[in-house]
Protein backbone atom coordinates (compact mmCIF):
# COMPACT_ATOMS: atom_id res chain seq x y z
CA UNK A 1 0.00 0.00 0.00
CA UNK A 2 1.33 3.33 -0.71
CA UNK A 3 0.91 5.57 2.59
CA UNK A 4 1.82 9.60 3.09
CA UNK A 5 3.11 9.65 6.81
CA UNK A 6 2.28 13.71 7.97
CA UNK A 7 4.02 14.66 11.06
CA UNK A 8 2.25 18.00 11.71
CA UNK A 9 3.71 20.35 14.30
CA UNK A 10 3.10 23.97 15.18
CA UNK A 11 5.80 24.97 12.62
CA UNK A 12 6.80 22.14 10.67
CA UNK A 13 5.91 19.31 8.49
CA UNK A 14 7.15 16.09 8.51
CA UNK A 15 6.30 14.04 6.04
CA UNK A 16 7.33 10.34 4.74
CA UNK A 17 6.23 8.52 1.77
CA UNK A 18 5.89 5.03 1.51
CA UNK A 19 5.11 1.94 -0.65
CA UNK A 20 4.73 -0.66 2.35
CA UNK A 21 8.09 -0.69 4.07
CA UNK A 22 9.82 0.76 1.34
CA UNK A 23 10.41 4.29 1.82
CA UNK A 24 9.78 6.43 -1.85
CA UNK A 25 10.15 10.42 -0.40
CA UNK A 26 10.52 12.17 2.79
CA UNK A 27 10.75 15.56 3.89
CA UNK A 28 10.93 18.00 6.33
CA UNK A 29 9.01 21.66 5.61
CA UNK A 30 10.48 23.95 8.60
CA UNK A 31 9.64 27.77 9.60
CA UNK A 32 5.65 27.56 8.65
CA UNK A 33 4.25 30.90 9.17
CA UNK A 34 7.65 32.99 9.75
CA UNK A 35 9.29 35.50 7.36
CA UNK A 36 11.65 33.53 5.21
CA UNK A 37 10.44 29.94 6.09
CA UNK A 38 9.17 27.36 3.85
CA UNK A 39 5.47 28.13 3.67
CA UNK A 40 3.20 30.68 4.26
CA UNK A 41 1.01 29.04 6.06
CA UNK A 42 0.10 24.88 6.64
CA UNK A 43 -2.14 24.66 3.22
CA UNK A 44 0.80 25.96 1.87
CA UNK A 45 3.54 23.70 3.75
CA UNK A 46 1.25 20.67 2.07
CA UNK A 47 0.93 22.09 -1.60
CA UNK A 48 4.65 21.88 -1.31
CA UNK A 49 4.80 18.07 0.21
CA UNK A 50 2.27 17.08 -2.46
CA UNK A 51 4.05 19.15 -5.34
CA UNK A 52 7.04 17.46 -4.70
CA UNK A 53 5.81 13.66 -4.31
CA UNK A 54 4.11 11.26 -6.72
CA UNK A 55 1.07 10.96 -4.86
CA UNK A 56 -0.59 9.04 -8.24
CA UNK A 57 -2.37 6.10 -6.53
CA UNK A 58 -1.83 6.63 -2.72
CA UNK A 59 -4.21 4.74 -0.67
CA UNK A 60 -4.30 7.00 2.45
CA UNK A 61 -2.57 9.60 4.43
CA UNK A 62 -1.32 8.60 8.71
CA UNK A 63 -1.25 11.69 10.87
CA UNK A 64 0.28 11.52 13.78
CA UNK A 65 -1.61 12.87 16.26
CA UNK A 66 0.08 12.66 19.63
CA UNK A 67 -3.28 13.07 22.27
CA UNK A 68 -5.96 10.31 22.40
CA UNK A 69 -7.37 10.79 25.61
CA UNK A 70 -9.26 7.65 26.64
CA UNK A 71 -11.35 8.04 23.25
CA UNK A 72 -8.70 6.02 20.78
CA UNK A 73 -7.25 3.04 21.71
CA UNK A 74 -6.02 2.65 18.03
CA UNK A 75 -5.55 3.82 14.54
CA UNK A 76 -8.54 5.83 13.35
CA UNK A 77 -9.77 6.57 9.98
CA UNK A 78 -11.11 10.32 10.51
CA UNK A 79 -14.42 11.41 9.84
CA UNK A 80 -16.33 14.34 11.29
CA UNK A 81 -17.11 13.17 14.19
CA UNK A 82 -13.47 11.94 15.09
CA UNK A 83 -12.14 15.26 13.75
CA UNK A 84 -14.79 16.80 16.29
CA UNK A 85 -13.26 14.62 19.55
CA UNK A 86 -9.68 14.92 18.47
CA UNK A 87 -10.79 18.88 18.98
CA UNK A 88 -11.63 18.11 22.28
CA UNK A 89 -8.95 16.43 23.38
CA UNK A 90 -7.08 20.16 22.66
CA UNK A 91 -6.82 20.79 26.58
CA UNK A 92 -4.57 17.89 27.26
CA UNK A 93 -2.16 18.51 24.60
CA UNK A 94 -2.80 22.15 24.10
CA UNK A 95 0.48 22.54 21.63
CA UNK A 96 0.38 19.53 20.19
CA UNK A 97 -3.26 19.02 19.17
CA UNK A 98 -3.97 21.71 17.33
CA UNK A 99 -1.15 21.44 14.16
CA UNK A 100 -2.05 17.85 13.98
CA UNK A 101 -5.54 18.78 13.48
CA UNK A 102 -4.12 21.74 10.80
CA UNK A 103 -2.29 19.43 9.57
CA UNK A 104 -6.06 16.75 9.14
CA UNK A 105 -8.13 19.44 7.95
CA UNK A 106 -5.67 20.58 4.89
CA UNK A 107 -4.99 17.04 3.93
CA UNK A 108 -8.63 16.27 3.86
CA UNK A 109 -9.51 19.56 1.89
CA UNK A 110 -6.32 18.98 -0.46
CA UNK A 111 -7.02 15.25 -0.89
CA UNK A 112 -10.77 14.60 -0.44
CA UNK A 113 -11.18 11.21 -2.03
CA UNK A 114 -8.14 9.32 0.36
CA UNK A 115 -8.65 8.23 3.67
CA UNK A 116 -7.27 9.80 6.55
CA UNK A 117 -6.50 7.79 9.65
CA UNK A 118 -5.10 9.54 13.01
CA UNK A 119 -2.72 7.43 14.43
CA UNK A 120 -2.36 8.40 18.77
CA UNK A 121 1.23 8.72 20.29
CA UNK A 122 -1.15 7.42 23.58
CA UNK A 123 -3.62 4.47 22.05
CA UNK A 124 -0.90 2.23 22.72
CA UNK A 125 -0.79 2.66 25.99
CA UNK A 126 -4.58 2.17 26.79
CA UNK A 127 -3.82 -1.73 27.57
CA UNK A 128 -2.38 -0.41 31.08
CA UNK A 129 -5.03 -1.25 33.80
CA UNK A 130 -6.73 0.93 36.09
CA UNK A 131 -4.16 -0.07 38.78
CA UNK A 132 -1.39 1.74 36.58
CA UNK A 133 -3.14 4.68 34.94
CA UNK A 134 -5.30 5.79 37.72
CA UNK A 135 -3.55 8.86 40.05
CA UNK A 136 -4.92 8.07 43.81
CA UNK A 137 -5.80 12.07 43.75
CA UNK A 138 -10.05 12.84 44.31
CA UNK A 139 -11.68 10.38 42.08
CA UNK A 140 -14.17 13.31 41.10
CA UNK A 141 -11.67 15.87 40.21
CA UNK A 142 -9.89 13.05 38.24
CA UNK A 143 -13.25 11.96 36.03
CA UNK A 144 -14.64 15.50 35.42
CA UNK A 145 -11.07 16.68 34.22
CA UNK A 146 -9.71 13.34 32.47
CA UNK A 147 -7.16 13.41 34.78
CA UNK A 148 -5.17 9.83 34.38
CA UNK A 149 -1.65 8.40 33.08
CA UNK A 150 -2.15 8.59 28.99
CA UNK A 151 1.21 7.83 28.48
CA UNK A 152 3.35 8.86 25.12
CA UNK A 153 6.06 7.55 22.50
CA UNK A 154 3.41 4.82 21.72
CA UNK A 155 4.40 4.44 18.48
CA UNK A 156 7.74 4.32 19.50
CA UNK A 157 7.64 1.28 22.08
CA UNK A 158 5.23 -0.38 20.16
CA UNK A 159 7.60 -1.11 17.30
CA UNK A 160 10.51 -1.48 19.27
CA UNK A 161 8.96 -4.27 21.44
CA UNK A 162 7.97 -5.83 18.67
CA UNK A 163 11.59 -5.52 16.90
CA UNK A 164 13.09 -6.58 19.90
CA UNK A 165 10.73 -9.70 20.17
CA UNK A 166 11.52 -10.84 16.77
CA UNK A 167 15.47 -10.06 17.18
CA UNK A 168 15.43 -13.07 19.72
CA UNK A 169 12.73 -15.29 18.48
CA UNK A 170 10.65 -14.62 21.24
CA UNK A 171 7.22 -15.67 21.22
CA UNK A 172 5.55 -12.20 20.29
CA UNK A 173 2.10 -13.40 22.79
CA UNK A 174 4.42 -13.70 25.71
CA UNK A 175 7.68 -11.80 25.37
CA UNK A 176 8.44 -9.61 28.13
CA UNK A 177 10.02 -6.64 27.43
CA UNK A 178 11.09 -3.70 29.17
CA UNK A 179 11.61 -0.80 26.34
CA UNK A 180 13.94 2.44 26.83
CA UNK A 181 12.98 5.26 24.49
CA UNK A 182 15.69 7.87 25.10
CA UNK A 183 15.63 11.29 22.90
CA UNK A 184 14.95 14.66 23.40
CA UNK A 185 12.00 13.35 25.19
CA UNK A 186 12.62 10.12 27.17
CA UNK A 187 10.57 7.40 28.34
CA UNK A 188 10.22 4.04 29.51
CA UNK A 189 7.50 0.87 28.43
CA UNK A 190 6.68 -2.33 30.27
CA UNK A 191 5.37 -4.37 27.55
CA UNK A 192 4.08 -8.00 27.77
CA UNK A 193 2.92 -10.25 24.63
CA UNK A 194 2.78 -7.06 22.80
CA UNK A 195 1.01 -5.03 24.97
CA UNK A 196 1.84 -2.15 27.22
CA UNK A 197 1.22 -2.33 31.10
CA UNK A 198 3.16 0.26 32.42
CA UNK A 199 4.81 3.31 31.32
CA UNK A 200 6.56 6.19 32.70
CA UNK A 201 4.61 9.80 30.84
CA UNK A 202 1.54 10.28 32.25
CA UNK A 203 -1.07 12.54 32.05
CA UNK A 204 1.39 14.78 29.96
CA UNK A 205 5.07 14.17 28.83
CA UNK A 206 6.64 15.77 31.40
CA UNK A 207 7.20 13.35 34.21
CA UNK A 208 9.12 9.85 34.67
CA UNK A 209 12.36 9.82 33.25
CA UNK A 210 14.95 13.05 33.06
CA UNK A 211 14.78 14.50 29.73
CA UNK A 212 16.87 17.46 27.75
CA UNK A 213 14.90 20.22 28.86
CA UNK A 214 12.38 18.55 30.92
CA UNK A 215 12.11 17.04 34.72
CA UNK A 216 11.01 13.81 34.47
CA UNK A 217 9.31 13.06 38.21
CA UNK A 218 9.56 15.43 40.93
CA UNK A 219 7.30 16.19 43.82
CA UNK A 220 4.16 18.03 42.72
CA UNK A 221 4.99 20.31 45.90
CA UNK A 222 7.79 21.50 44.19
CA UNK A 223 5.72 23.75 42.38
CA UNK A 224 3.12 25.02 44.94
CA UNK A 225 6.60 26.06 47.00
CA UNK A 226 8.05 27.51 43.50
CA UNK A 227 4.57 29.30 43.21
CA UNK A 228 3.85 29.90 46.71
CA UNK A 229 7.27 31.03 48.16
CA UNK A 230 9.30 31.93 45.45
CA UNK A 231 6.68 34.14 43.78
CA UNK A 232 6.91 32.58 40.36
CA UNK A 233 3.72 32.79 38.03
CA UNK A 234 2.09 29.54 37.11
CA UNK A 235 3.91 29.55 33.75
CA UNK A 236 6.75 30.59 34.62
CA UNK A 237 7.14 27.56 36.37
CA UNK A 238 5.85 25.27 33.75
CA UNK A 239 8.38 26.47 31.59
CA UNK A 240 10.78 26.30 33.73
CA UNK A 241 10.00 22.11 33.98
CA UNK A 242 9.54 21.87 30.50
CA UNK A 243 12.28 23.98 28.97
CA UNK A 244 15.22 24.34 31.40
CA UNK A 245 14.80 21.66 33.40
CA UNK A 246 16.41 17.66 32.79
CA UNK A 247 19.92 18.21 31.55
CA UNK A 248 19.31 21.44 30.18
CA UNK A 249 18.55 22.70 34.12
CA UNK A 250 21.45 20.27 35.87
CA UNK A 251 24.23 21.04 33.32
CA UNK A 252 23.41 24.06 31.23
CA UNK A 253 23.13 21.71 27.91
CA UNK A 254 20.39 19.67 26.49
CA UNK A 255 22.36 17.60 24.50
CA UNK A 256 23.58 14.34 25.58
CA UNK A 257 26.42 14.43 23.15
CA UNK A 258 27.94 17.59 24.95
CA UNK A 259 26.60 16.05 28.76
CA UNK A 260 29.23 13.23 28.38
CA UNK A 261 32.10 15.31 26.53
CA UNK A 262 32.37 17.30 30.08
CA UNK A 263 31.48 14.01 32.24
CA UNK A 264 34.09 12.54 30.44
CA UNK A 265 36.41 15.59 31.19
CA UNK A 266 35.30 15.79 34.76
CA UNK A 267 33.18 18.48 34.65
CA UNK A 268 30.83 17.98 38.13
CA UNK A 269 27.65 19.55 36.85
CA UNK A 270 27.81 17.50 33.75
CA UNK A 271 28.90 14.47 36.02
CA UNK A 272 25.51 14.91 38.31
CA UNK A 273 23.23 15.54 35.21
CA UNK A 274 24.55 12.10 33.68
CA UNK A 275 24.42 10.36 37.15
CA UNK A 276 20.96 11.33 38.00
CA UNK A 277 19.78 10.55 34.06
CA UNK A 278 20.80 7.08 34.32
CA UNK A 279 19.90 6.19 37.81
CA UNK A 280 16.01 7.39 36.74
CA UNK A 281 16.35 4.52 34.28
CA UNK A 282 18.13 2.25 36.57
CA UNK A 283 14.69 3.50 38.95
CA UNK A 284 12.36 2.88 36.05
CA UNK A 285 14.24 -0.67 35.28
CA UNK A 286 13.27 -1.95 38.83
CA UNK A 287 10.13 -1.19 38.53
CA UNK A 288 9.21 -2.62 35.72
CA UNK A 289 10.84 -5.63 36.36
CA UNK A 290 8.59 -5.90 39.60
CA UNK A 291 5.40 -5.25 37.28
CA UNK A 292 6.00 -8.05 34.58
CA UNK A 293 7.94 -10.18 37.03
CA UNK A 294 10.71 -10.79 35.85
CA UNK A 295 11.64 -9.75 31.48
CA UNK A 296 12.89 -11.16 28.72
CA UNK A 297 14.88 -8.26 27.46
CA UNK A 298 15.57 -4.61 27.78
CA UNK A 299 16.01 -2.36 24.51
CA UNK A 300 17.38 1.02 23.99
CA UNK A 301 16.14 3.27 21.44
CA UNK A 302 16.45 6.69 20.19
CA UNK A 303 19.68 8.90 20.00
CA UNK A 304 20.87 8.56 23.25
CA UNK A 305 19.68 5.00 24.13
CA UNK A 306 20.90 4.05 19.97
CA UNK A 307 24.12 6.33 20.36
CA UNK A 308 25.45 5.70 23.70
CA UNK A 309 26.86 2.88 25.41
CA UNK A 310 28.43 4.93 28.07
CA UNK A 311 24.67 6.03 29.12
CA UNK A 312 23.35 1.94 28.19
CA UNK A 313 26.49 0.89 30.86
CA UNK A 314 25.70 3.33 33.68
CA UNK A 315 21.98 2.74 33.89
CA UNK A 316 22.04 -1.00 34.16
CA UNK A 317 25.05 -1.10 36.03
CA UNK A 318 25.49 -3.38 39.42
CA UNK A 319 22.21 -5.33 37.93
CA UNK A 320 23.93 -8.82 36.91
CA UNK A 321 22.13 -10.68 40.52
CA UNK A 322 18.95 -9.33 38.83
CA UNK A 323 20.34 -11.27 35.58
CA UNK A 324 21.54 -7.98 33.66
CA UNK A 325 24.48 -7.94 32.45
CA UNK A 326 26.18 -5.87 29.35
CA UNK A 327 29.17 -7.55 27.16
CA UNK A 328 31.20 -4.27 26.67
CA UNK A 329 33.07 -5.06 23.75
CA UNK A 330 29.27 -5.55 21.89
CA UNK A 331 27.99 -2.12 23.93
CA UNK A 332 30.71 -0.19 22.27
CA UNK A 333 30.47 -1.84 19.23
CA UNK A 334 26.69 -0.68 18.74
CA UNK A 335 25.64 -4.54 17.93
CA UNK A 336 22.18 -5.23 18.03
CA UNK A 337 22.18 -7.98 20.89
CA UNK A 338 24.79 -6.60 23.55
CA UNK A 339 23.91 -8.88 26.47
CA UNK A 340 26.37 -12.16 27.47
CA UNK A 341 24.91 -15.26 25.20
CA UNK A 342 22.75 -17.15 27.37
CA UNK A 343 21.88 -14.25 29.63
CA UNK A 344 18.98 -14.62 31.03
CA UNK A 345 17.66 -10.85 30.44
CA UNK A 346 18.46 -10.25 26.76
CA UNK A 347 20.05 -6.14 26.75
CA UNK A 348 19.29 -5.01 23.24
CA UNK A 349 19.69 -1.67 21.13
CA UNK A 350 16.81 -1.60 18.58
CA UNK A 351 16.50 1.44 16.12
CA UNK A 352 13.14 3.09 16.76
CA UNK A 353 11.10 3.67 13.35
CA UNK A 354 7.82 5.89 14.25
CA UNK A 355 6.94 6.85 10.75
CA UNK A 356 7.23 3.28 9.35
CA UNK A 357 5.27 2.06 12.51
CA UNK A 358 2.26 5.15 11.73
CA UNK A 359 2.37 3.42 8.14
CA UNK A 360 1.86 -0.36 8.97
CA UNK A 361 -1.10 1.16 11.63
CA UNK A 362 -2.66 2.95 8.87
CA UNK A 363 -2.42 -0.57 6.48
CA UNK A 364 -3.60 -2.84 9.32
CA UNK A 365 -6.81 -0.56 10.05
CA UNK A 366 -7.59 -0.29 6.69
CA UNK A 367 -7.31 -4.50 6.00
CA UNK A 368 -9.98 -4.48 8.80
P1 LIG B 1 16.10 11.93 19.22
O1 LIG B 1 15.05 12.80 19.91
O2 LIG B 1 15.76 10.50 19.23
O3 LIG B 1 16.50 12.45 17.88
O4 LIG B 1 17.41 12.04 20.14
C1 LIG B 1 18.11 13.24 20.19
C2 LIG B 1 19.17 13.19 21.29
O5 LIG B 1 20.01 12.04 21.12
C3 LIG B 1 20.11 14.36 21.18
O6 LIG B 1 19.65 15.45 21.93
C4 LIG B 1 21.40 13.85 21.77
O7 LIG B 1 21.45 14.25 23.12
C5 LIG B 1 21.27 12.34 21.72
N1 LIG B 1 22.36 11.73 20.96
C6 LIG B 1 22.48 11.60 19.62
N2 LIG B 1 23.65 11.00 19.31
C7 LIG B 1 24.27 10.73 20.48
C8 LIG B 1 25.53 10.11 20.84
N3 LIG B 1 26.38 9.65 19.91
N4 LIG B 1 25.83 10.03 22.16
C9 LIG B 1 24.98 10.49 23.10
N5 LIG B 1 23.81 11.07 22.83
C10 LIG B 1 23.46 11.21 21.54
Amino acid sequence: MKILVLNSGSSSVKYRLFDGTTTLAKGLIERIGESGGDAADHEAALQRVMASVDLDGLDAVGHRVVHGGSEFRKATVIDDDVFAVIEGLVPLAPLHNPAALSGIAVARKLLPDVPQVAVFDTAFHQTIPPEGAVYAIDASLAERWQIRRYGFHGTSHAYVARQTAELLGLPADRAKVITLHLGNGASACAVEGGRSVATSMGMSPLPGLVMGTRSGDIDPTVIFHLHRVAGLPIDEIERSLTRFAGLQGLAGDNDMRTVQDRWAAGDPAATLAFDVYCRRIKEYVGTYLAILGGADAIAFTAGVGEHSPEVRTASLAGLSALGITIDEARNERGDRIISPDGAPVAVCVVPTDEELEIAQQVTEQLRD
